[in-house]
């Protein structure tokens, strides 16, 4: 089975083994990873290690803290404009596509001001909205989406906002592709894609940026947060245990450079038959496609329908596209094998073959 699903998304083989081993017994404790307490030390080694092993992976600066949050990616459209939209009240935002337009709508539900500074939604999101003409002093920061894990654009290079803090959204993308932190004052990303198990959500945020706004809910209190080493309360210990393995089995693997060369060779593979093929098309133009996310489309609604069905007769799993989208999309993320890949494409071609006259 490769199951190509945009997230929950399939995890490294050894991390699964792992955990499974772990299970009855973790470190002949006698109790599971899910009965020890958060407070006790077996449970403060993973945590530890985990925001150790995630600051050498990407080279995490240390005025940047690391918090591990509950409540997924949405919930930090809220917790972001909370914390650190404190002095104009408004933010900036490149519309790149659904995930950009919900941390919009969640800004504005907590009295932010946002602006659209650009916005590819004319062109149905299958190119990146470049930035122009931001006027430096006037927004508390410039939110993007990294990778629209729907629409199956990607950053490579970020934008540049001179004095203006940028937030990054890096969901879908994370531990996938290379970026400098100290481009972002924050980044945040759901766990479900690159790093295991969903609900958690990683912060990463400059020291400075936080601590300014008073009397914040606590528990989206990014301050708070960096206080209590993200245990003000009891943290999602299983999902940060899984985290960590997934961790370490990234720097066995190579580290970020390592899996962004891979990402390319598994994306490429698939976009050079999609760009060959008279029955499939790969919308989103060159320069700005996923590694990690490839929408394509037939024609055809019903010729996409069966291609779903056929797929998954054969173990590919999941390439049904967004319901915004339709037609398919195949997630390659980091635990994806390049075979899975192969075989996605050698069942297309077998397709094409089949049934395009
Ligand atoms: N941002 C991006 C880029 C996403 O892909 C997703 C979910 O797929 C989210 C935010 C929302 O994450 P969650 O469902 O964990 O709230």
């Amino acid at each position: 089975i490769y199951n190509f699903s945009a997230g929950p998304a399939t995890m490294p083989d050894p991390v699964i083994a792992q955990i499974k081993q772990d299970l009855p017994s973790y470190n002949d404790s006698g109790m599971s990873v899910m009965e020890i307490s958060h407070r006790s030390e077996l449970f403060e080694d993973i945590i530890d290690q985990a925001e150790k092993d995630l600051r050498e992976l990407l080279a995490i600066p240390d005025n940047y803290h690391v918090l591990f949050f509950q409540g997924g990616g949405t919930l930090q459209f809220t917790t972001i404009p909370l914390n650190l939209a404190n002095k104009y009240h408004r933010i900036g935002l490149l519309d790149s596509g659904h995930w950009a337009e919900r941390a919009g709508d969640e800004a504005k539900r907590v009295n932010v001001k946002v602006d659209v500074l650009n916005s590819t939604k004319a062109d149905h999101y299958t190119k990146l909205p470049i930035l122009k003409d931001l006027t430096q002093d006037t927004y508390d920061y410039v939110h993007i989406t990294t990778n629209n894990t729907i629409e199956g654009t990607a950053y490579s290079t970020v934008p540049d906002t001179g004095a203006t803090e940028l937030v990054g959204d890096m969901s879908s993308n994370f531990l996938g592709q290379q970026y400098n932190i100290k481009d972002f004052g924050l980044i945040m990303a759901g766990a479900q894609k690159n790093l295991g198990i969903a609900g958690l959500t990683l912060v990463i945020v400059r020291d400075d940026l936080i601590g300014k706004v008073k009397n914040l809910p606590s528990m989206l209190d990014y301050q708070l947060f960096a206080q209590k080493n993200s245990m003000f309360n009891t943290p999602p210990v299983f999902a940060i245990y899984a985290a960590g393995l997934v961790l370490k089995w990234l720097k066995q693997q190579g580290g970020v450079p390592e899996m962004e060369r891979r990402n390319r060779k598994k994306s490429s593979l698939l976009y050079d038959f999609l760009d060959a093929s008279k029955l499939f098309t790969a919308p989103v133009q060159k320069p700005d496609r996923s590694l990690t996310n490839v929408p394509f489309v037939t024609k055809d609604a019903d010729l996409d329908a069966k291609l779903i069905a056929e797929a998954a007769d054969v173990g590919l799993l999941n390439i049904k596209g967004h319901r915004s989208v339709g037609g398919m999309r195949a997630s390659l993320y980091n635990a994806m094998p390049y075979e899975g890949v192969e075989k996605l494409v050698n069942f297309l071609d077998k397709f094409e073959k089949n049934y395009w006259r």
